[in-house]
């Protein structure tokens, strides 16, 4: 019989479930609807064929989301409610016992997901972004790419999970927290030997050239007040002709990374004031302020999943009658995204705030016309829609819609 848990825990699966088709049903109808003309503040910059790719990429992603969300929901139901987790525990648990139990249990759910998640990637990849010209990817990189995540995701997984399960059950009522402190440790481990270990097995680095865009570069960092370990162009054309740049790593690791793609297309101007937006996150500390929040939920979850871990009502709520660590933590990932979907509007929120201070900073730094420019190429590059649909995008939208940046950067 259905427990109050199930219930509450079908619930939440059905409002996400009709919100996600909700908002991606309003985000169609807007961007359809505004296919026709370019918005009248962007009519001097962009072709209407520009606006019209973007509509139909927007249009076609949005639309395959919906396959994408139907098969996330049925796979989650099939492995609680539907029984699957306890037969896999029906499965391992004669023939392993203790970490190395666990560790099967959760690499077995794992690869399963990335099993039925591989035929989407693959689809995005060849067929939609082939259909609008952005994949460079051939079906044999993307082969080598899959097999080294995996190979990263247990050279690295494997241990971190041994330590954690290690933890959960040797070290008393407090573990959570213990756990905590190894999650962050291990993170900023992460974030540390990201950029000179974890990165170079995908890309190649070379240092930016000498030249006039160096030399405006290094002006502008003078000018912030800011040192890194180097500036890098990274060969993101290898895979996909979509433009960005970035920052990696902390403390004496920071390296600034271009992709060529966005080199190719900005003037120098232009990719200054996009790398000065890039340093007022720096500067304002966002990063960290990100870091510092995600560190403080995942201290609440896990001292959540301390309670929960104890509470027979969780595990048969959820389809479970064995009740041991590994089941525990899987429950929990699998269950935990449902309820807290709804902090996604919030972390959104947050995040454009962000951008417009990081906008302002480059607007001081830098020069906001030139900013202007690089955004207004940077979307038509990438097909980001000019006419989100309003609520869509108050929803997920880490980067205010195109329209508002715009008119924050030039004061009429
Ligand atoms: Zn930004």
């Amino acid at each position: 019989m259905l427990n109050p848990f199930s219930l509450a825990f079908l619930a939440a699966l059905a409002v996400m479930f009709v919100l996600r088709l909700w908002l991606g049903q309003r985000q169609i109808s807007h961007v359809t609807a505004h296919r026709a003309a370019v918005p009248d503040s962007f009519a001097e910059r962009i072709e209407l064929p520009a606006h019209q790719k973007a509509a139909d990429y927007t249009v076609t992603r949005t639309r395959f989301g919906r396959i994408g969300l139907a098969v996330e929901v049925a796979l989650l139901l099939a492995l609680t409610l539907g029984g699957g987790l306890q037969a896999l525990h029906n499965f391992w648990s004669p023939r392993l016992d203790g970490l190395s139990y666990g560790v099967a249990l959760i690499f077995s759910v794992l690869a399963i997901s990335a099993a039925i998640d591989l035929p989407l990637a693959y689809y995005r990849q060849f067929v939609i972004e082939e259909k609008f010209a952005f994949n460079r990817m051939t079906p044999r990189l993307f082969l080598v790419d899959l097999l080294k995540q995996a190979a990263l995701s247990v050279v690295i997984g494997a241990p971190v999970l041994l330590v954690v399960l290690w933890m959960m059950e040797g070290m008393g009522s407090l573990w959570w927290f213990y756990v905590w402190i190894f999650w962050c440790a291990f993170n900023l481990l992460i974030l540390f030997l990201y950029p000179t270990w974890i990165a170079p097995l995908f890309n190649k680095f070379v240092a930016l050239e000498d030249g006039d865009l160096k030399a405006r570069i290094e002006a502008l960092l003078g000018r912030c007040g800011f040192s890194s370990s180097g500036l890098f162009v990274m060969d993101g054309s290898k895979r996909s002709s979509h433009g960005n740049a970035y920052f990696t790593g902390f403390g004496k690791n920071k390296r600034i990374v271009f992709f060529d793609t966005l080199l190719d297309r900005l003037r120098p101007l232009e990719v200054e004031a996009v790398l000065a937006h890039e340093l007022g996150h720096f500067k304002h500390r966002h990063v960290r302020k990100r870091i510092a929040m995600l560190f403080a939920l995942s201290l609440g979850f896990l001292a959540l999943l301390g309670q929960l871990i104890d509470a027979p009502w969780f595990f048969t709520g959820l389809g479970v009658e064995t009740q041991n660590t590994a089941l525990g933590l899987l429950l929990f990932f699998l269950a935990g995204p449902v309820f807290s979907f709804l902090l996604t509007p919030l972390l959104s929120l947050l995040s454009r705030r962000d951008e417009f201070e990081a906008d302002r900073y480059a607007a001081d730094k830098a020069s906001a016309s030139d900013l202007v420019g690089a955004l207004v190429k940077l979307y038509e590059d990438n097909a980001a829609t000019l006419t989100p649909d309003p609520l869509h995008s108050l929803f997920y939208d880490s980067h205010p819609p195109a329209a508002l940046r715009i008119a924050r950067l030039q004061p009429v």
